[in-house]
């Protein structure tokens, strides 16, 4: 067994890694064969395991990773509702195993990546940190990004730099901001108004603001949209109403300017929204929209 602050920078080190490489990317998506690539200290700790869904490394205590698979057939321990940003993961059959170090990231308080797979042998969407919640009751546990659980971090008996760095990785990571994750996956990176799917020209956009007490985080309440779009949208230049139409402000389609104006902005006046998730259950809530568009309509 590794010694303990050694497991948890290792997953500290994980969570940045994974940070970083969508920022250099601008995918929010890795391959499998990324994942099995990852090197702490030239030594390689895949991060999925090539055949079960949670990833338990020999020498740690606790479980590194959970992953679904697209093709549930294959994986009939997952029960997803990534609308609140919970995943419901079924104990494996029997009693050791698998479960053993699962059930122990939740006594320890240690948290996991969630990998999820959308389409069949498509990349994979990651999730972190997410904590791990035991009901041994109902043979499950719940995976929860909390703001208010931090993790604790075995410093004693780490060498100094490390723990500098630990600390800065694991700080830079605790606001990891769950609604833009839950809306980016379900809009799969894609603005809903033109598709653009480039993640860092992307936001996570409140149908209801977050000012407003209203306000919830749930995909149903958000709109994957480019940075643009989202400013048009919160400056009341571009409305969307119930029936996701989007509409642009009539001084605007009044105006003659350049592309941005003519194509970005003016363009879109009357068209569909262009991107949705794929699930209707994710689609953004209709009552919302309506109310927001009073708004724009002024
Ligand atoms: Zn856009």
């Amino acid at each position: 067994m590794r010694p303990k602050w050694e497991q948890d920078l290792i997953r500290s080190e994980v969570f940045h890694w994974l940070a970083r490489r969508a920022e250099t990317t601008g995918r929010s998506t890795y391959t499998r064969e990324e994942l099995s690539n990852f090197e702490f200290h030239g030594q390689k700790i895949p991060l999925l395991d090539q055949s079960r869904g949670i990833r338990n490394p020999a020498d740690f205590e606790a479980t590194l990773s959970v992953m679904t698979s697209a093709d549930r057939k294959g994986n009939p321990y997952a029960d997803i509702d990534i609308g609140d940003g919970l995943i419901r993961y079924a104990y494996r059959e029997g009693d050791g195993g698998d479960n053993v170090k699962l059930r122990r990231a939740a006594e320890l308080r240690v948290p996991v990546v969630y990998f999820e797979q959308v389409k069949i042998a498509g990349p994979f969407y990651a999730h972190f940190p997410m904590y791990v919640h035991d009901d041994p009751g109902a043979r499950m546990v719940t995976l929860a990004f909390d703001d208010d659980i931090r993790f604790q971090i075995e410093l004693s008996g780490m060498p100094a730099a490390e723990r500098a760095h630990a600390e800065r990785t694991i700080l830079a990571r605790l606001h990891q901001p769950r609604f833009r994750d839950i809306v980016m996956t379900a809009y799969e990176s894609r603005c809903t108004i033109c598709n653009l799917g480039h993640l860092r020209l992307l936001d996570a956009a409140h149908i209801t603001p977050d000012t407003d007490p209203n306000s919830i985080v749930h995909v149903t309440n958000g709109l994957a949209m480019c940075k643009i779009h989202h400013a048009a949208y919160d400056a009341k230049l571009l409305g969307i109403n119930a029936d996701f139409e989007v509409k642009i402000n009539q001084d605007l389609l009044e105006e003659t300017d350049g592309p941005m104006l003519e194509h970005g902005l003016k363009d879109m006046h009357g068209q569909k929204l262009r991107k949705l998730p794929n699930e209707k259950k994710y689609w953004p809530d209709r009552d919302r929209l309506a109310e927001r568009f009073k708004a724009f309509v002024g």
